[in-house]
């Protein structure tokens, strides 16, 4: 199970959720799930990426159209689940390090001025020492404590 099947079988299973709760036909991507014992698992083996993305789309599409009464559904622990995956997926694949020498902060372990923000999505994120490879997290970059 890679993490592609991860993404797909939580969207999936919270569409599952939201088309209950709606009284309202999921989306026919839905039924392209590889599920054991009824539990989605992911992709199944026959669908490659492109057709992948076009049913990720109509899975998101659906959704988005139904976005009003969706957040009246107040399916917090489902949507923070969801996010944060979709959160930390983007963080290894999207995000390449931002490359901006000017900002490059101090570090504070080596003292090189060699910290780079590798990622920032939302309130989470990570700055790492390209010298000495410390890491700071969020509250260390909002607060500039890399400066030393
Ligand atoms: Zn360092």
């Amino acid at each position: 199970m890679d993490d592609a099947d991860d993404l797909w079988a939580a969207l999936v299973e919270y569409i599952g959720e939201v088309a209950e709760r709606l009284q309202d036909p999921a989306p026919a991507a839905v039924g392209a799930t590889w599920a054991i014992d009824e539990n989605a698992r992911g992709l199944p083996s026959w669908m490659n990426s492109e057709l992948a993305y076009v049913a990720g789309f109509a899975l998101v599409e659906w959704l988005i159209s139904r976005a009003a009464e969706v957040s009246e559904l107040r399916m917090r622990d489902s949507e923070e689940f969801l996010f944060a995956l979709v959160r930390k997926l983007q963080s290894r694949y999207v995000l390449d390090p931002i490359e901006r020498p000017a900002h490059r902060r101090t570090c504070s372990v080596c003292g090189e001025r060699a910290v780079i923000v590798s990622w920032v999505v939302d309130d989470t994120g990570e700055a790492a020492c390209r010298v000495c490879g410390a890491t700071y997290g969020t509250e260390a970059i909002q607060h500039g404590e890399a400066d030393g």
